[in-house]
């Protein structure tokens, strides 16, 4: 295993993400594997929530379906083991929050919660099977029909504030 694959995984056990990963996958019965990379793969996820067909705590991904499946999209085993890496980089579960906060903010810029999140795209949106959406414009931006292009450090003279 590559020796930054070997960090991550001693990241994730001191953080205690990867054990979070494992409390849960206790709590929700989901039986677990020893995967490649030093991750965890855990299989047939029953609860509803999140709404995902696999996700990440730590090392843990968790998918609802079985280990055939999971051999057959190493795209997405890619996507889920980048957010494990985002765990490390984050030291832990302070990921949850943050991830949070990035998705609702694609939300409110696309209707998506994951086409302007940083976490998201990090690990790859096509890779997690997201389609990139185009931005929504909520805030009504007055242009100026006929206003020449200027640079923007003298953009603010006029304001008056
Ligand atoms: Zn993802």
């Amino acid at each position: 295993m590559k020796w930054s694959l070997r960090i991550r995984a001693a990241a994730n056990a001191v953080n205690l993400s990867t054990a979070a990963g494992l409390l849960l996958a206790a709590a929700t019965r989901t039986p677990v594997e020893k995967g490649p990379q030093g991750l965890i793969l855990g299989t047939h996820y029953r609860p509803k929530l999140p709404l995902a067909g696999a996700f990440t705590v730590g090392n843990v991904i968790f998918y609802r379906a079985d280990r055939a499946f999971i051999d057959s999209r190493p795209d997405l085993l890619a996507h889920e083991a980048g957010h494990a890496t985002q765990y490390a980089w984050c030291l832990g579960l302070p990921f949850l929050p943050m991830y949070f906060a990035c998705a609702a903010w694609s939300w409110w810029r696309t209707g998506d919660p994951g086409s302007r999140n940083f976490f998201e795209r990090n690990a790859g949106l096509a890779l997690g099977g997201y389609r990139e959406r185009p931005t929504i414009a909520r805030l009504p931006f007055p242009r100026k029909a006929s206003a020449p292009t200027t640079h923007p450090t003298t953009r603010a003279t006029g304001n008056s504030q």
